[in-house]
């Protein structure tokens, strides 16, 4: 590929799924691989259902995942009139004509096709009209070859043959003097000088319709490319019933970018055996070699375990920074102010490699952050037992005079206790861990303690103390 132009050319009519973000995963990928362009192109001429807000949501959607373009975002309602002159261009060449039929007239020639078992298609009413009607809207239609094939030499699924007889003469301008999708796209991919058109393969049919277009203006034909659907886990295609698909959603869940465009991109092209990819690796190894042909399914357990790849290995700063703004969400802050830059990197540290999402190393978070704390039941009743009351005792009293209260510090504290009590670490460390956390599972007992700091340590350290007292009182 010498230096392609690519798009992504999404309909402004809803969130943006992670379908689209795949297809548009494949342009921007492949531009940057390249050294080609991508361009952003708004389809926005459906005006009854396209919104602002959507187009919002898909321009936060793409920013969030640093997918950007290289041009100025093109929107179609700004190009109506360059859609009209070609449609002109047609008419006068005798490649299009001015079809009268009414809707109503239409629904009823279709019906009635269907009731006499025949492909409901446009029956070329209009087509050589002697006496056309004067001061009657009309659509423009463009005359299609109704005989022989049209073959797509698909960049990914390969050869599709089309037969002609089924392609009807499409509309290309509407009443409303409006384009309709297959010609808009179609003058805006020419003029726009697209090399390669890769989209989802539910416009597959439409690719011969917008070939003859192409043929009718003179254009030259770019290349054609169409990406497999995703599925859900049902094998049906994925929709809001499999759970989130706007990529907004993923945002919230506290998934990475990076993450989800190594998972999305996986789900269509493969490199060996390798499943995590550096967006840098994949700029370097993206190409449509090994795209794959057939449907693939979202599995958001990989998803999960695809972003905990990247979680660990990422900037602690960048995660803290991004981890703030979810503690408030979380309601485990009220505002930013009471974190240290320091002691969240540290947190962050800790928590990184044990979770999969950023809303779950908020949520583990709060152990640290909040006062007050609530120890699980099975644990309690498991860890702290008369037995341990007097080694957690001394444990307290020895961390109060430790200065400062760091790891080295911690754990030769912790040894002196240990030696004294005769004990091995694993009797103590848990339930010093359910004392301090809640729970069994955390970091290192030191660094939860170093997290914690001296005085929620300590504190929890004697509550857990006097909760075995009381427990000993009342048996
Ligand atoms: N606007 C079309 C859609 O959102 C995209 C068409 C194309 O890529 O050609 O489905």
């Amino acid at each position: 590929m010498n230096a392609p132009r690519l798009r992504f050319a999404p309909s402004p009519t809803g969130y943006l799924h992670i379908g689209g973000v795949r297809t548009a995963l494949f342009n921007w990928l492949l531009a940057r691989r390249f050294g080609g362009t991508f361009i952003l192109r708004i389809e926005d001429t459906d005006k009854s259902r396209s919104t602002q807000e959507s187009i919002e949501a898909i321009l936060n959607g793409l920013t969030w995942l640093g997918i950007t373009p290289d041009e100025d975002t093109y929107r179609q309602t700004e190009r109506l009139d360059i859609y009209n002159e070609y449609a002109n261009r047609l008419l006068v060449e005798g490649k299009a004509y001015r079809c009268y039929c009414t809707l109503e007239e239409l629904d009823e020639r279709r019906k009635q096709a269907i009731a006499n078992k025949e492909t409901p298609i446009y029956d070329g009413h209009c087509r050589g009209l002697t006496k056309p009607p004067t001061d009657t809207p009309f659509a423009i239609r463009f005359h299609s070859p109704t005989q022989g094939e049209t073959v797509v030499n698909d960049l990914i699924k390969g050869r599709v043959v089309f037969d002609n007889a089924i392609l009807d003469d499409l509309v290309i301008i509407r009443q409303d003097r409006l384009p309709t999708y297959n010609f808009a796209v179609v003058i805006d991919d020419a003029l726009l000088g697209i090399t390669h058109v890769l989209r989802g393969d539910d416009h597959l049919t439409n690719t011969p319709r917008q070939m003859h277009i192409y043929e009718g203006l003179g254009f030259p034909l770019p290349e054609f490319g169409h990406l497999p659907m995703i599925l859900g886990q049902d094998k049906s295609r994925l929709s809001k019933r499999h759970g989130a698909t706007s990529i907004i959603a993923y945002k919230n869940m506290g998934y990475l970018p990076e993450a989800m465009i190594n998972y999305l991109i996986r789900l269509g092209w493969s490199h060996g055996d390798q499943e995590i990819f550096s967006i840098q690796e994949l700029v370097e190894m993206f190409s449509l070699d090994h795209a794959m042909k057939s449907a693939a399914v979202f599995d958001p357990e990989k998803l999960s375990w695809v972003n905990s790849q990247h979680l660990q290995t990422a900037d602690p700063d960048r995660i803290a920074n991004l981890l703030r703004p979810l503690l408030i969400r979380e309601n485990i802050i009220a505002d930013e102010a009471s974190l240290d830059d320091e002691w969240m990197r540290k947190l962050v540290v800790s928590l990184q490699p044990r979770w999969r999402t950023l809303v779950e190393i908020a949520h583990a978070s709060a152990v640290y952050i909040r006062t007050e704390i609530e120890i699980d039941e099975q644990a309690k009743a498991k860890f702290l037992k008369p037995a341990i009351k007097t080694a957690l005792k001394d444990l307290a009293v020895a961390l109060q005079t430790i200065s400062p209260f760091t790891h080295d510090e911690l754990e030769s504290a912790f040894q002196r206790v240990l030696e004294k009590h005769m004990m091995k670490i694993g009797k103590l460390a848990q339930p010093v861990r359910v004392s301090l956390t809640g729970g069994t599972a955390s970091p290192g007992i030191y660094d939860v303690m170093e997290l914690l700091g001296q005085e929620k340590t300590c504190t929890r350290l004697v509550k857990a103390v006097a909760f075995i007292t009381n427990t000993e009182i009342s048996s």
